[in-house]
């Protein structure tokens, strides 16, 4: 069949790849010049240093069919991400540990009396179902450690007060009673030795697939093809016809610096008179190189205009309310699979992603057809 993919991003890399080797003839529009979507990474021309120009992406899974799957177009190395945050002039280790305990106390516990000391002595017992993100970590944490690092963190990046945000959010993440500052809780986690856009170019170095860069799709553009597999946001797939739906953006200042400019890949900043949430220093992201010159990203998030890169979901019942009428209109499209984080309106990370890609493609074998929403966005 004759396959039209729109967006070269993780999601259309992967179900074009499983969709030409199982002889299917897959054409690709991209908007951007580059392909990897909001994972593409270069390097920098004067530093050498592997840029990820959208933010950094840190790979990670518990899902090993995925992992083998990525195993076969790049060689990941090990990478452990170990986050940092300053708040109120000194510099703590996150997910909170307990050197991030012991350390904001001034104490030398262990495991069993930290746990105790914040069960028993800071967390909010009164408060039985948290509904908003702000219960959920008073109930969790207590206030002193919610207000130095969640409270003004979380202003920033969602623009509201963490009251109005659901407790889901912070389910995420995790608090620890031992010393384990690995961010990220996964059996796999590493780094794409030579970035994830060669990662999306070797799946897509395949002769079923035409890839046209610099090209936006529009409706009318998919005649001809026997289907449509869309990974733009689902919003503007209709023209917006019904609104838009919110999204955050973030803003990335580039500086440069020459030598190691804060030591780690990622710096939180958590104080609210500081704008910025975070500074990205990209050459930790690849510790097996070396390199003089340092390229930093210092990143502010705000709402998404209409010409913005729409990043964040913002899924409030607004949102999402908005969200069940254009998942209503997309199931009226016969021969239409909205795919992706843009396509279902969804925060995915890559492995998600994915899986996501592998599981539609496989329907779409198995069935010659696949329906709009393979996992359903509300
Ligand atoms: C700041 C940030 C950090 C992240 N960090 C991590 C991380 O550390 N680990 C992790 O696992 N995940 C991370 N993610 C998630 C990761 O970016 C996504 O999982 C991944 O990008 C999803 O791939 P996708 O193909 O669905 O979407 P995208 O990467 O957004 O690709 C969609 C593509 O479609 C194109 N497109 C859109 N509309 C059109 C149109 N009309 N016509 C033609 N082309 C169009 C876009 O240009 C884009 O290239 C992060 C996300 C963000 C925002």
């Amino acid at each position: 069949m004759n396959i039209l993919l729109v967006g070269a991003g993780l999601s259309g890399a992967v179900i074009g790849r499983q969709l030409a080797e199982a002889g299917h003839q897959v054409t690709i529009f991209e908007a951007r010049d580059h392909i990897a979507g909001n994972c593409h990474t270069e390097r920098d021309a004067d530093t050498g240093v592997m840029v990820h120009r959208y933010g950094p992406h840190i790979f990670h899974t518990d899902d090993a069919e995925v992992w083998g799957y990525v195993g076969k177009f790049a060689r990941f190395l090990p990478y452990r991400n170990r986050v940092k945050t300053t708040v109120a002039g000194q510099v703590y280790s996150l997910p909170i540990n307990l050197h991030t305990i012991n350390q904001f106390f001034g104490t030398a516990m262990r495991p069993e009396e930290a746990r105790r000391f914040i069960e028993d002595e800071k967390a909010d017992t009164s408060i039985t179902d948290p509904q908003s993100f702000e219960d959920q970590a008073l109930r969790f944490v207590g206030r002193d450690l919610y207000e130095a690092f969640f409270r003004g963190y979380t202003r920033k990046q969602w623009g509201m007060e963490p009251s109005q945000l659901p407790a889901s959010i912070l389910k995420r993440l995790p608090l620890r009673f031992n010393y384990d500052d690995n961010y990220f809780a996964h059996r796999f986690q590493g780094m794409p030795e030579e970035g994830y856009s060669a990662m999306v170019a070797a799946m897509l170095a395949h002769e079923g697939i035409t890839l046209h860069l610099n090209t936006p799709f529009k409706r009318g553009m998919a005649a001809g093809f026997d289907h449509l597999f869309y990974a733009g946001p689902l919003d503007g797939f209709f023209d917006n016809q019904l609104g838009r739906l919110g999204y955050r953006t973030l803003d990335f200042e580039e500086f440069r610096h020459d030598g190691d400019y804060q030591g780690c890949a990622v710096m939180n900043y958590g104080d609210e008179d500081v704008p910025h949430t975070r500074i990205t220093e990209h050459k930790h992201f690849s510790p097996w190189e070396e390199h003089e010159g340092s390229v930093l990203y210092r990143e502010t998030a705000r709402a998404a205009g209409p010409d913005d890169i729409p990043y964040y979901p913002i899924r409030l019942l607004e949102e999402k309310a908005l969200l069940s009428d254009y998942v209503e209109l997309a199931q009226g499209c016969a021969g239409v699979t909205f795919v992706g984080r843009l396509g279902t309106y969804r925060y995915l990370d890559m492995d998600v992603t994915i899986r996501e890609a592998l599981d539609a493609a496989a329907h779409f074998l198995e069935h010659g057809t696949c329906p709009a929403f393979l996992t359903p966005p509300v």
